[in-house]
């Protein structure tokens, strides 16, 4: 048998389609570069319109660039942009530790008019309220901040405010009519027979919890001299942080006198270790411009152990703390 020979058909193409094949693939190719790079002209345009590429290019970094952008309005934004130049001040003001968002405007206006404060110091000065002078705005305090209620020049208690975990102290530390609330006494109890125990020194309570009627009766007297006088050396009722139940008026024994105190070795000790036992030095020094008040080596404030470690470490008064820990 033979064997049967396959014929395979070949295909040829025809000049001319093979030419109209070349010449399409051609044209297909050259549109989708064209196509790729005008679609990549037209994302560059749009991304010169953002934000982004606007305030990069006046020099923000691209963090700081996202933070304006997340925390600002656009007109607020255009302002910027508007100024056609770099400010350092936003860098360095949304850059703080202790930056609060809703801030922002508030830390540009202050230190714009005191432009001789730190930065750290218009942060803290604004978070606080500060800035808005003594007394000129006022907030309730809210008593469900427990242990961690604030008290000062913004912060009041109303007048019939008082705890009902008051309690008598031992009058073998602390003068007559002595109250504060248990924990307050305990703690100070534990601190005191610490300090006796490694310093030989009795620590006092010299005073302790004040009702609303006692302030303003102590308010007035200052008053009476004038109303500069005696917002200088007294709390206005309701703003003074002893009606709290919270605060002692902190001597010793040894050294009862306000002066002797303050250089004493025991104040040192409190200093550093009272925030172990839950208190913390409430007015210290150097931060009056946050406090509204002078330094006063006697003042303590219960917070709790934890808080008042973290306040002791980071070096903050309670009132910061409060404004970036509690109200943000
Ligand atoms: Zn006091």
């Amino acid at each position: 048998m033979k064997p049967t020979k396959k014929h395979r058909k070949r295909y040829r193409l025809k000049p001319s389609v093979f030419r109209f094949l070349v010449y399409a693939t051609f044209i297909i190719g050259l549109s989708i570069y064209a196509y790729i790079g005008i679609s990549n002209a037209i994302k560059e345009i749009k991304y010169h319109e953002t934000y982004e590429y606007k305030l990069t290019s006046l020099g923000y970094s691209m963090a700081d660039t996202q933070k304006l952008i997340s925390i600002l309005k656009p007109e607020r934004i255009e302002e910027i942009l508007n100024e056609e130049q770099y400010n350092e001040m936003y860098h360095n003001i949304i850059n703080q530790k202790y930056f609060i968002d809703h801030n922002f405007e508030d830390y540009v206006t202050y230190k714009i008019s005191h432009s001789d404060d730190s930065y750290e110091d218009t942060i803290a000065i604004v978070n606080v309220h500060a800035n808005n002078g003594w007394y000129n705005v006022e907030y309730e305090s809210n008593i469900d901040d427990g242990y961690l209620v604030l008290v000062n020049k913004f912060y009041h208690l109303n007048k019939d405010y008082k705890r009902i975990d008051l309690e008598n102290a031992n009058l073998a530390y602390a003068y007559a009519d002595n109250k504060a609330a248990t924990i307050v006494l305990e703690n100070f109890e534990q601190m005191r027979d610490y300090v006796y125990n490694n310093l030989n020194v009795k620590l006092m309570i010299n005073s302790s919890y004040r009702s609303y009627e006692d302030q303003e009766s102590i308010y007035n007297d200052y008053k009476n001299v004038s109303l500069k006088y005696a917002d200088q050396y007294a709390a206005r009722p309701g703003y003074s942080e002893h009606q709290t139940g919270l605060s002692l008026d902190i001597t010793s024994w040894e050294h009862p006198g306000q002066k002797a105190f303050t250089e004493s070795e025991e104040y040192k000790w409190l200093k550093d270790n009272a925030h172990k036992y839950g208190f913390i030095l409430r007015y210290p020094e150097g931060k009056e411009n946050i406090t509204g008040y002078s330094t006063e080596s006697w003042h303590f404030r219960y917070v709790g152990k934890e808080v008042a470690t973290q306040i002791y470490n980071e070096g903050i008064t309670f009132d910061e703390y409060y404004a970036y820990y509690i109200a943000k």
